[in-house]
């Protein structure tokens, strides 16, 4: 009920004048007016108003077992009452035990280094791969190659890896040492080549961008397994294996950033798991936890791992955070990969995906569609002015389709490569606990409000 949940108006009015005045939101232009929100159930959310909406995105692509569950919070709880912090230059039960629960979910041998975001976890993994190299004797190795569209995090370091201009120009100059491929994006193709007619050059391109840097001088690759904060972009199905062929040929690191594909939203445990590649460094955070406490991971090879214990008295890893790995992020995590795994939600994750694809397969034939493309439960749908030439659709047309959807109560994103008149792409990621009435609904209101907006 509408009104039953709804905040009392004065209450409502005093806390906007606050935020109004004190809270800075993230990466959005100044607004008087935010939607506040309250609480959360499974699949939807409630704001001030008391008006509900289905989170279409799970938060920022991290709510992956869904909202409001109670013995999250109880993990958490109870966890606390035992002790609340510990650091990990010692060590403490959760973390012991979601190390080895991550073994078992990545189907390796992984050395898991604990920190507090998807940004955090990639800069760790930056730091690894030099140390690595530093110790093997090949100090010169120091550079990753990235891709245009990716996007890898806030710091100094994840930034320079990202390739989205709009993110980056204000702020440079940032972490040195990154250059950029073109991504994988086989609807506007960088090679002007046809999607299962080519030769896969975007990895390719990582080859001739190792020998133009001097295979000497490059520690890594990095890449999500399907780029998603820079539009959907999922790559030909060899792709991922070429890039590790091309790694192993140089002696490069493949770096895989799990930090939106893990924890089932590919279909698989992980996005790499879907393209049969055994990645050295693996970073994760969002749906390790479901985002019910912050956390991130960097997972790297045991093989790796080695030679950090041998190589001699002064070849320890010297990093430390002070939140990473906290106990209670650590006891939310296994508690939320322990209802992952009761509630099967890995395949289900591919079962939402299928069923959404299957239900709005006819907006393929709306002339502002060029192309839907799915990663699990990740979909994007790529707007464009005309079919034919596939110049993208204006900010207008993407802001009408949003802000409807948004008034018959379903959020969705819009990514892309942050140049302006270029954010074209809508994104849905649902939680995975996403009922089939939740399925119907997400489909439905898109349905509807593409046919309002033909
Ligand atoms: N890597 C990827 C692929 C991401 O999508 C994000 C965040 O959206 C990050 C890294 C950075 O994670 P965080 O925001 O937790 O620092």
């Amino acid at each position: 009920d509408v009104n039953e949940a709804a905040m009392d108006q004065a209450e409502k009015e005093a806390l906007l004048k606050k935020d109004r005045k004190y809270l800075w939101h993230h990466i959005t232009p100044h607004n008087d007016n935010p939607m506040v929100i309250v609480s959360g159930e499974g699949s939807w959310i409630t704001d001030a108003d008391g008006n509900r909406y289905l989170d279409g995105m799970s938060g920022l692509w991290c709510v992956n077992v869904g909202h409001g569950r109670a013995e999250i919070a109880e993990a958490a709880a109870e966890q606390m009452k035992k002790i609340a912090y510990s650091t990990l230059i010692q060590s403490h039960v959760p973390a012991i035990e979601l190390a080895a629960k991550l073994n078992e979910w990545l189907e390796g041998e992984y050395r898991i280094f604990f920190s507090n975001s998807g940004s955090d976890a990639n800069e760790v993994a930056f730091k690894i791969a030099r140390q690595y190299h530093h110790q093997r004797g090949k100090p010169s190795k120091h550079k990753f190659i990235s891709r245009h569209r990716a996007y890898h995090g806030n710091s100094m370091g994840a930034l320079g890896a990202t390739g989205q201009a709009q993110r980056k120009l204000k702020y440079e100059p940032l972490g040195v040492g990154f250059t950029h491929v073109p991504p994988p994006y086989c609807y506007r193709c960088p090679f002007g080549m046809t999607k299962g007619e080519c030769e896969v050059q975007c990895a390719q391109a990582y080859e001739d961008a190792i020998r133009w840097e001097g295979a000497e001088s490059v520690a890594g690759i990095i890449v999500e397994p399907v780029i998603t904060g820079g539009g959907m972009i999922v790559p030909p199905d060899e792709y991922l294996m070429r890039l590790r062929e091309i790694c192993d040929r140089h002696d490069v690191l493949l770096i895989v950033d799990e930090v939106i594909c893990g924890f089932g939203r590919s279909g698989e445990k992980f996005g790499h798991h879907n393209f049969g590649v055994r990645p050295d460094i693996v970073t994760m955070a969002k749906g390790l936890t479901s985002a019910y406490s912050p956390l991130s991971a960097t997972a790297v090879s045991a093989v790796m791992y080695e030679s950090f214990k041998a190589s001699g008295a002064d070849s320890h890893f010297r990093h430390v955070n002070t939140f990473g790995g906290n106990p209670v992020s650590c006891a939310v995590a296994l508690k939320n990969i322990e209802i992952l795994e009761r509630e099967q939600l890995v395949s289900r994750s591919a079962y939402i995906g299928n069923e959404l694809l299957k239900r709005i397969d006819t907006l393929n034939g709306h002339p502002q569609v060029g192309e839907i493309r799915i990663f699990g439960s990740a979909i994007g749908i790529e707007l464009v002015t005309d079919k034919t030439t596939k110049e993208p659709a204006n900010a207008a047309v993407v802001s009408a389709i949003i802000g409807g959807c948004k008034q018959k109560g379903l959020l969705i994103g819009k990514n892309g490569d942050t140049v302006p008149g270029f954010m074209n792409i809508l994104t849905l990621s649902p939680p995975l606990s996403a009922t089939d009435e939740d399925i119907a609904f997400i489909a439905d209101t898109l349905l509807q409000v593409f046919e309002a907006n033909g």
